[in-house]
C-alpha cells in the first residue's frame, strides 16, 4: 500500500498523463482537439451550473436524524412518529429572494426544508422560519415573489416595488410585521425556530383525523442580527449562515430543533373563529397548546453541496399514510409547484438523484426520459396479469380525508367572525414584542421606506401601519418624516 492520491481518470475511467499540460504540436504548437480529457474539463466546466430555485435559491444544509421522543400514536399513524423511531433526514435553510451568490444576511424570511428517509417513504415538511406567509391564495404568490426580486428595466431590488404589493395586499400584515421585526433576521441558522405555517392533516390507525401545525423550535434559543450587524455582514462575510452552520457540526456542535405540534380536533375546524387554514394567520397557542413530539439534530454535513444540496429537491406532496394535506389554498398550489418546479430544474427523474431517492423499495410505473439510471421492468403497464406492482386501497391516501362542496367560484375564503387582515399583526406589535423590540421594529421599516418609496405608496405604507397599530404607524411616519424630509 502507497499513500498517493489516486491517479487521475477521464470520466470515462481512461488514465490521464497530465493534470498541467494540454496536447500540443510542439511545446510552442496549437492545441489538438483530440485532447479529450482537456476537451472534456471544458466543456463539463461549461455546464457546471444548473438554473437556481426561483425563489429560496441561496441555501444551506446538513443531514441529521429525528427521534420521536413522545407517544403520539393517538394523532398519527405515520411510521417516522411513533415512539422511538428513529428516521434519518436532510435538512435545507434559505433565503428567499436573493439570488445564489447573496448575502446570508439580508433581511428576508428564511425556508425550512426538511426531507425524511422515512421506512414507507419520502416525508417533506417545508416551511419558512415563521408561522405565516404574505398571501393565502396561489394566484398572488408568483406576483409576490416577483415584487421581491429584481425590476424589469434596470435589474435592480425596489424597495418601492415591494412595498406597492404588500400595501395593495393587506393579508401580508402579519408576516410583513414578523419580517421586519427582530426575527427577520436570525443569527444563524441554529438559532431560529422552523414551522409549517400550513396546516396539515394527521390520521390515526383508527382513521381519527386531526387538524395540525408543526413548530420545530430550536434548542439554541432564538438569537437575532440587529439591521447594521446584518448590513456589516452582507459585506465582510456574505456566506455567514452557511459558514456557521458547517463549522459548527464540524466541530461536533450538533444543532438541535425540538418538535411541537399544534392539534386542532377535525370538527373544530368547522366553528373556529377564523379560518384555520388562513396561511396568514397563527392559532393562539392559548386555543391549541404545543403537543412534544421529538428531537431534530443535525449531525453530518454534506460532502457535496451540488449534488447534496443544490439537487435536493423538497416538495410538500410527499407524504406518507398518516399525514395528509389541509384545504390550505396556498399548500394545495405547492403541491403541483414544487413538484414541476423540480422537473423544469432537475428534470424529470430528479427523485432518482441519490439525495432525493427514498431508503424505501420503489415499484412505481414511471419510465424512461431524460437521466433516467433506474432500469425499468416489464410489465410496464397496469393492470398486467405478469406480476407487476399493485396498487394497495387499504393505505390512507387522500381520498375520504376531507369533503367539498359548491359552486365553482374565484373567491376569497367564506368569511368568519374574526377573519380580518391587521388583528393577528396587531397583537403581536402590542403583547409579544417589548418596548425595545417595538423600537427595532419602527427603525427598521423606517430605514426600509427611506429607501426609493414613491409618496403614493408612502402613504398607503403609513396607513397599513396604522391599521397594524396606530401609535406603531404614527412613529413610523414621524421617523420617515424626518429622514424624508431632511
Ligand atoms: P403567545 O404569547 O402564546 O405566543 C407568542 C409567540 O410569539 C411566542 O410563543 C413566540 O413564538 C413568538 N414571538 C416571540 N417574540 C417574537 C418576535 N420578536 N417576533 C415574532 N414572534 C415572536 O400568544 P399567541 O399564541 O396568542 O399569539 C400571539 C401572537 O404571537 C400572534 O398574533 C403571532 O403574531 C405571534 N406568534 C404566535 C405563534 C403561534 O403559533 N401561536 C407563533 C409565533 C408567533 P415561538 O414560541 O414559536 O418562538
Amino acid at each position: 500500500m502507497t499513500d498517493r492520491p489516486p491517479r487521475t481518470t477521464t470520466d470515462a475511467g481512461a488514465p490521464v498523463t497530465s493534470d498541467e499540460f494540454s496536447l500540443t504540436v510542439g511545446p510552442d504548437g496549437p492545441i489538438l482537439l483530440q485532447d479529450q480529457y482537456l476537451i472534456e474539463q471544458m466543456a463539463n466546466f461549461n455546464r457546471e451550473r444548473i438554473p437556481e430555485r426561483q425563489p429560496h435559491a441561496k441555501g444551506s444544509g446538513a443531514f441529521g436524524v429525528f427521534e420521536t421522543t413522545e407517544d403520539v400514536s393517538a394523532y398519527t399513524q405515520a411510521a417516522l412518529f411513533q415512539p422511538g423511531a428513529k428516521t434519518q433526514m436532510l435538512a435545507r435553510f434559505s433565503t428567499v429572494a436573493g439570488e445564489s451568490g447573496s448575502p446570508d444576511t439580508w433581511r428576508d424570511p428564511r425556508g425550512f426544508a426538511l426531507k425524511f428517509y422515512t421506512p414507507e417513504g419520502n416525508y417533506d415538511m417545508v416551511g419558512n422560519n415563521t408561522p405565516v406567509f404574505f398571501v393565502r391564495d396561489p394566484m398572488k404568490f408568483q406576483h409576490f415573489i416577483r415584487s421581491q426580486k429584481r425590476r424589469a428595466d434596470n435589474g435592480l431590488r425596489d424597495h418601492d416595488m415591494q412595498w406597492d404589493f404588500w400595501t395593495l395586499s393587506p393579508e401580508s400584515a402579519h408576516q410583513v410585521t414578523w419580517l421586519m421585526g427582530d426575527r427577520g433576521i436570525p443569527q444563524t441558522y441554529r438559532h431560529m425556530n422552523g414551522y409549517s405555517s400550513h396546516t396539515y392533516m394527521w390520521v390515526n390507525a383508527a382513521g381519527d383525523r386531526f387538524w395540525v401545525k408543526y413548530h420545530f423550535k430550536t434548542d439554541q434559543g432564538i438569537e437575532f442580527l440587529t439591521q447594521e450587524e446584518a448590513d456589516r455582514l452582507a459585506g465582510e462575510k456574505p456566506d455567514y449562515h452557511r459558514q456557521d452552520l458547517f463549522e459548527a457540526i464540524r466541530e461536533g456542535d450538533f444543532p438541535s430543533w425540538t418538535l411541537h405540534m399544534q392539534i386542532m380536533p377535525f370538527e373544530e375546524a368547522k366553528s373556529y373563529r377564523f379560518n384555520p387554514f388562513d396561511l396568514t394567520k397563527v392559532w393562539p397557542h392559548g386555543d391549541y397548546p404545543l403537543v412534544r413530539v421529538g428531537r431534530m439534530t443535525l449531525d453530518r454535513n454534506l460532502t457535496d453541496f451540488h449534488t447534496e444540496m443544490e439537487q435536493a429537491a423538497f416538495e410538500p406532496n410527499n407524504l406518507v399514510a398518516g399525514i395528509g394535506l389541509s384545504p390550505d389554498k396556498m399548500l394545495l398550489a405547492r403541491g403541483f409547484s414544487y413538484a414541476d418546479a423540480h422537473r423544469a430544474r432537475l428534470g424529470v427523474n430528479y427523485k432518482q438523484i441519490p439525495v432525493n431517492s427514498p431508503k424505501s423499495p420503489v415499484h412505481s410505473y414511471s419510465k424512461d426520459g431524460a437521466m433516467r439510471t433506474v432500469n425499468a421492468t416489464d410489465p410496464v403497464y397496469a393492470p398486467n396479469s405478469y406480476g407487476g406492482p399493485q396498487a394497495d386501497p387499504s393505505q390512507t391516501d387522500h381520498a375520504g380525508l376531507w369533503a367539498a362542496d359548491g359552486e365553482m367560484v374565484r373567491s376569497a375564503y367564506t368569511p368568519r367572525s374574526d377573519d380580518d387582515d391587521f388583528g393577528q399583526a396587531g397583537t403581536m406589535v402590542r403583547e409579544v414584542l417589548d418596548d425595545d423590540a417595538r423600537e427595532r421594529l419602527v427603525s427598521n421599516v423606517a430605514g426600509h421606506l427611506s429607501d426609493g418609496v414613491s409618496d403614493d405608496v408612502l402613504a398607503r405604507a403609513f396607513q397599513y401601519w396604522k391599521s397594524i397599530d396606530q401609535d406603531v404607524g404614527r412613529r413610523i411616519e414621524q421617523a420617515v418624516g424626518a429622514t424624508v424630509g431632511a
